[in-house]
């Protein structure tokens, strides 16, 4: 059976690995020219992990990521800590997998070079999907260049911008949420010995938060700042930024904060629209589905997009192998497993969004105060409230 995947970005890539190790013939089609990613800092939860695991690229990702020691609150002011939730080892033994932070470049090369291993000549660039046509019995492909490609199935992977979810249902791009994110990694000998934390840490304040982690061993710090924002009036998603305008929508914040934001150079600023999509009624129609953003983008706020993308990749392709015979079963069943995970995730993001932003302070000690104390009086009660989510193990689904 032949698949064709519109997109190589993570989810695009991991589908067609899982794909190819069930032996099916796998071509992504890709608009860029090069293969690349954004400077930026990711966050893979054991869910995740597992999967990638599962996939024999433990030893590429240990090598290249870091293992924050906790996940933490903090005020975005005093820096003062709400709570703590132990990562490092202790997450590792609960849900047999590491949560790791991995610069976006590395997980990025680390599955391309897995893939071609697999197949050589699977990844094809400058491919920009125009549109899709199906039959009965096969969907074809056209591309911007005048080429096309038939296959058996068609994923389409290619983002929240997807242009197969428009051909497939006319549902345009993802709406924007009213925030942006400023995303800068800066390499770590910048910045004043032991500065950052070795946390995956959410700094929150009143509409506006920032994520700090490390990546690379602890060569490089990620920031990510997200501010509520009316609009957006660029036309591009990823923009550069500079070093006043982002020092100046933190003003008052942390001197951790500050201090990290000061020290990148010029090019190292990065703006970037915050979409999300609803809840799709379908993913599937005749021989194409959806995966990853093009078919549940969400808020990044539980550090979860691209993992919803990875297990899907893994669902996806374990249905194909079961039902080959019978695709219509197979990507009913994928979606099936899939649409209530990915649309709790969702919700979940969103409801931190709101957690993180509290305007005043009477807001915070109302919402933070319980917090504090019930991380303080039972230490194990976040890890448990994480448990529908980082317990999951799609990996034993065949
Ligand atoms: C600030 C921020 C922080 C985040 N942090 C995390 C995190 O810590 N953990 C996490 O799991 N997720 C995180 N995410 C979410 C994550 O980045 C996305 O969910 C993930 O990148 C989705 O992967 P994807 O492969 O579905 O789509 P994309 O990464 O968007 O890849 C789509 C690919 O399709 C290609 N393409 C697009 N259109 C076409 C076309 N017409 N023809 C051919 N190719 C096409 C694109 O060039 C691209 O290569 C974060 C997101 C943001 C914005």
């Amino acid at each position: 059976m032949r698949i064709l995947i519109a997109g190589a970005g993570i989810g695009g890539l991991t589908a067609a690995l899982t794909l190819l190790n069930k032996g099916f013939d796998v071509a992504i089609y890709e608009r860029s020219l090069q293969l690349e990613e954004v400077g930026a800092g990711i966050q893979i939860g054991p869910n995740g992990t597992k999967v990638l695991y599962a996939l024999g690229l433990g030893a590429a990702l240990a090598q290249a990521a870091f293992k924050p020691q906790a996940a933490e609150m903090r005020l975005g002011d005093s820096g003062r800590v709400i709570f703590s939730l132990p990562l490092g080892e202790s997450i590792e033994k609960r849900y047999h997998s590491p949560y790791l932070n991995i610069h976006r470049a590395d997980l990025h090369r680390i599955l391309v070079d897995a893939v071609r291993q697999k197949s050589p000549n699977a990844i094809h660039l400058g491919y920009e999907v125009k549109e899709l046509h199906q039959t009965d019995a096969r969907v074809t492909l056209h591309f911007l260049n005048g080429e096309s490609a038939q296959g058996d199935v068609l994923v389409g992977a290619d983002g929240v911008r997807s242009v197969i979810r428009k051909e497939l249902f006319d549902i345009e791009d993802g709406q924007f949420t009213g925030m942006a994110a400023w995303r800068m990694t800066i390499p770590t000998h910048r910045l004043p010995k032991n500065l950052v934390p070795p946390n995956a840490t959410v700094w929150v304040g009143a509409g506006k938060h920032v994520v700090t982690y490390y990546l690379r061993g602890g060569e490089l710090v990620n920031l990510v700042g997200v501010v509520e924002q009316v609009d957006w009036p660029y036309d591009g998603w990823t923009c550069r930024g500079n070093k006043h305008d982002i020092l100046a929508s933190y003003e008052g914040w942390h001197p951790t904060i500050r201090q990290i934001m000061e020290a990148g150079d010029e090019t190292e600023y990065y703006q970037w629209a915050l979409r999300e999509l609803p809840p799709l009624a379908t993913w599937s129609k005749g021989r194409a589905t959806l995966l990853g953003d093009a078919c549940h983008a969400m808020l990044p706020f539980m550090a979860q997009g691209a993992v919803m993308a990875i297990e899907d990749a893994w669902v996806l392709a374990a249905k194909l192998a079961a039902y080959p015979q019978d695709i219509a079963k197979a990507l009913q069943q994928y979606e099936g497993t899939r649409k209530p995970r990915t649309t709790k995730v969702q919700a979940t993001a969103r409801r931190n969004g709101q957690l993180y932003h509290q305007t005043t302070p009477s807001k915070q000690l109302l919402f933070y105060s319980p917090l504090w104390l019930v991380s303080r009086l039972t230490p194990n009660f976040f890890a448990s409230q994480l448990d529908w989510l980082f317990a999951e193990d799609v990996t034993r689904i065949s």
